[in-house]
């Protein structure tokens, strides 16, 4: 894995890390210089890694993205410099398996070339994300067209992507996992209105945004569906499983980071007569976080390597995906406090960091909902008379 990790992490401290606070201005000279990285790191073959080579991508397997993820998460531009960005990774994922050829070589192709980005619709405001299978958002078929009209927001990426795919319900009277398909919308169609809401005080730009949506008659052809109709959440659940799985890998990179910069605060800065190092609450925090984050490196390479194995891994990825969510934003909270006042500026990541880590314990579902997936599932073994251990 060394082999496969050491250009990524050549690239980042070469290219990435130096521009770190020129890209988080996100101005013009930000998106100027996001072209000119991602120009270079495809151009080093450094592109995609989340994609096999029958996809555009570089990928080779799940357990190898999440070492080189590692390497790409230690700063949040990372996965836009080497094209294997949220919401475009989930999107290229689904497009690869359930996309006719026709719908791989209009969005597909430009999307794994880098070429354009795109944003997935599913969450409304009215309605509990949690629980998707309430979404209100509907695509009633009117002879080879969807009209689509619904109400969306934390549509990540929407400002200036070329397309979404649109969780809405087109067979209201179905079973209630058949109710949904997954849409493809061009965002230049008529009907179509994108706001940038913003998140933790931050309005963000282009990629970095999270949208409301509005669709009002929207109209695409009927070959735009992806999959068969009804197939929304069983797409949904592809995407969602891996994807899950791609933040925590991710994660993993920032809690190192965060980690690293604690350590080396803690031996260089001084207080009641000798570095911080020295005190025992900070000694605790370190080693804690230490146990924390090889717990979830672990679990995380577990999940991966199963997936790799063909197993869904469903109750592996719940059980990361909160454990992480939580690791991450304690870690961070911990090298903010070991840098005292410094450490909530914008002179070190950690602030930056630390507001976008609040979300990680929401999107993809919420930790109360993953930890009910992981209890769910172990009751129904021992309800059945079975123990329930990890392979
Ligand atoms: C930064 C960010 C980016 C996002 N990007 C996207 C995107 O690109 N596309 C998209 O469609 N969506 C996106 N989302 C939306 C995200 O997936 C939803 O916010 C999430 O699924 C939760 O839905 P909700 O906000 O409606 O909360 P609700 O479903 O209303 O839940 C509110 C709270 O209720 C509690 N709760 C819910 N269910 C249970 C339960 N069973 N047991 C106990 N407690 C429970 C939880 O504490 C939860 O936080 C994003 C969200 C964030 C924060």
């Amino acid at each position: 894995m060394e082999d496969l990790k050491a250009p990524y992490r050549a690239f980042m401290e070469a290219h990435v890390y130096p521009n770190e606070a020129a890209l988080a201005r996100e101005d013009d000279e930000a998106a100027r210089l996001v072209v000119e990285l991602r120009g270079r790191a495809k151009a080093e073959g450094l592109w995609a890694p989340h994609l096999p080579p029958e996809a555009g991508g570089t990928g080779r397997g799940f357990l190898a993205y999440a070492h080189l993820n590692e390497e790409i998460g230690r700063c949040v531009w990372g996965q836009l410099v080497f094209n294997c960005q949220a919401p475009d990774a989930g999107n290229g994922e689904i497009l690869h398996l359930f996309g006719t050829e026709e719908q791989k070589e209009r969005w597909l192709g430009p999307l794994v070339a880098g070429d354009t980005r795109s944003f997935f619709s599913m969450t409304e405001p009215e309605v509990s994300g949690a629980d998707p299978t309430g979404l209100r958002t509907t695509a009633v078929r009117d002879s080879d067209e969807w009209v689509i009209d619904g109400h969306k927001w934390f549509s990540s990426g929407a400002e200036g992507a070329a397309f979404g795919i649109v969780m809405a319900v087109t067979s209201p009277d179905a079973e209630r996992h058949r109710r949904m398909s997954q849409i493809l919308v061009p965002a230049d169609s008529p009907g179509i209105e994108v706001t940038s809401v913003p998140v933790m005080g931050h309005r963000g730009r282009g990629w970095s945004t999270h949208c409301e949506v509005t669709y009002t008659g929207v109209r695409v052809p009927v070959g735009n569906l992806l999959g068969e109709e009804g197939d929304g959440f069983r797409i949904a659940q592809k995407r969602l499983g891996p994807g899950r799985i791609h933040h925590v890998m991710r994660w993993l990179g920032q809690m190192q980071r965060a980690f690293e910069l604690m350590c080396s605060y803690a031996l260089e800065r001084e207080a009641f007569g000798g570095p911080l190092a020295e005190k025992q609450t900070v000694q605790n925090w370190i080693a804690d976080s230490a146990a924390d984050i090889q717990a979830c490196r672990l679990l995380t390479l577990d999940a991966a390597h199963k997936i790799d194995q063909g197993d869904e891994a469903r109750v592996e990825i719940s059980l990361v995906k909160f454990f992480a969510a939580r690791v991450l934003n304690e870690v961070i909270d911990r090298a903010i406090q070991v840098h005292g006042g410094l450490g909530l500026t914008d002179r070190t990541p950690l602030a930056a960091m630390w507001a976008m880590a609040r979300g990680g314990r929401i999107y993809d579902g919420p930790d109360e909902v993953h930890r009910m997936v992981v209890s769910r599932r172990i009751l129904k073994e021992f309800a059945a008379g079975r123990k329930w251990t990890f392979s």
